[in-house]
């Protein structure tokens, strides 16, 4: 989580290397966007390709929940045309970023700004962050979900939003935007009618996450209900005895194949409630980052959902 602390650190060290553009990939008149996490940043690559610079402030392999801005990051962002961020809780330092920029900021998208968005919500069994802390607990009550690229549908919205800001910042390469898109969005409609076969031929239509869940948008896109030891974005990995026993007896009653996990994940939780029921563990990957290794062989967000089509088949029948 994002400290008041380091913040201060980082403008300090911000004003310090300086705010000025430093010429980095303005000479090649290439449009140059900057987006936070994996699924905007691999959006803009299908659409744009070899026309943009493109640079993810994650770093592959990088976990999303606990990174924090370079000052290097900082001015990445100002000298950008375009900056793509989610908006939720993870992204509460933009805000103070872009502020401190005054007219100098970028023009942005805030990705909880294109869709409908949902709240994070605690279903039965779920493990309450800080629950201890009645203080605490009522200012988690209602934090936005921000996973809103878990749904297919909300990708092709997202994927229309950016194609038009591209397009209308550099007009010469319109035409080859609105191709590129318009071709990523029919597979982006073909991996929701997979989805939607997947789960409406199913014989289970419930799925259980010894993990946080950060598939909320997914969930009600598709109507699958779910079980998980966390909300969305919890910081929490340590599950009581209480919420794993729970975790293992739906597993128990409704029968379940399999249990997630997701991605980045340490996947000990899943463990326990694998080696309490003899069932088999699996990744169902939400994209908020992906690995080193899976930057360097091409991962795409559409191939990792339909790696999900694949392995939902298998834990919903
Ligand atoms: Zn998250």
């Amino acid at each position: 989580m994002y400290k008041k602390l380091n913040f201060i650190i980082l403008l300090t060290l911000f004003f310090m290397v300086g705010c000025s553009n430093n010429g980095e990939n303005v000479e090649d008149n290439k449009l140059t966007i900057v987006t936070t996490n994996f699924p905007p940043y691999d959006f803009v690559k299908q659409i744009g390709e070899d026309k943009v610079n493109v640079k993810m402030l994650l770093k592959p392999g990088e976990e999303s929940h606990t990174y924090e801005p370079t000052p290097k990051d900082i001015i990445d962002i100002q000298n950008s045309d375009l900056f793509i961020y989610v908006g939720g809780e993870n992204d509460v330092w933009v805000d103070d970023i872009l502020t401190s920029m005054g007219d100098k900021k970028p023009d942005t998208l805030k990705l909880l700004e294109t869709v409908p968005t949902v709240e994070e919500e605690i279903v039965e069994g779920m493990q309450h962050s800080h629950s201890e802390d009645e203080h605490e607990h009522e200012e988690n009550e209602h934090i936005i979900d921000e996973h809103v690229w878990t749904s297919p549908k909300n990708s092709i919205i997202i994927v229309e939003k950016i194609t038009e800001i591209l397009s209308n910042k550099d007009t010469k390469n319109k035409t080859f935007y609105i191709k590129n898109s318009s071709e990523y969005i029919k597979s982006l409609e073909d991996l929701d009618l997979k989805f939607r076969q997947v789960i409406n031929s199913s014989k289970r239509k419930t799925i259980l996450f010894g993990d946080r869940f950060p598939f909320r948008y997914f969930a009600d896109e598709y109507g699958v209900s779910y079980y998980a030891a966390f909300s969305g974005c919890s910081t929490e990995t340590e599950a009581s005895p209480k919420t794993i026993g729970f975790l293992i007896d739906k597993v128990k009653e409704e029968d379940l194949p399999i249990v997630f996990t997701i991605e980045f994940s340490n996947g000990k939780i899943a463990d326990s409630i694998c080696e309490a029921t003899g069932v088999k563990k699996m990744l169902l990957n939400s994209g908020h980052n992906i690995t080193k290794e899976q930057f360097e062989n091409g991962v795409t967000y559409l191939s990792l959902m339909e790696e999900n089509v694949e392995v939902l088949k298998e834990a919903l029948n």
